[in-house]
């Protein structure tokens, strides 16, 4: 038995909202993370309406999506600026927060 922790291996591929026909996806641009579409930072407003509707009803394999889209997105970041990079913060609600149904 050991006790030693493997390194975490890569996330999930950003492959979603997907789309329908020919339309280009809002997914991410990596390894800035802006929205390849409208330039925002991932996920844009219309990906986060298509994550939505592409999750609706599976609020929970929406957010493991995003947790290892997130944890990606920390690495490409940090790698790009490591010195002044978003921080663990700015990226929660960025990625995961607004996926929270008001109370
Ligand atoms: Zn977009």
């Amino acid at each position: 038995m050991t006790t030693r922790l493997f390194p975490p291996e890569r996330g999930p591929r950003p492959l979603r909202p997907s789309t329908c026909g020919d339309e280009v996806p809002h997914t991410p641009l990596r390894p800035i993370w802006c929205c390849r579409v409208d330039g925002q930072p991932w996920p844009c407003g219309q990906a986060r309406l298509l994550l939505r509707v592409e999750y609706d009803g599976n609020l929970p394999g929406l957010s493991i999506y995003l947790a290892g889209l997130m944890y990606e997105a920390m690495r490409d970041l940090y790698r790009l600026n490591p010195h002044d990079g978003p921080t663990p913060t700015t990226l929660f609600t960025r990625f995961m927060a607004w996926t929270r149904r008001p109370t």
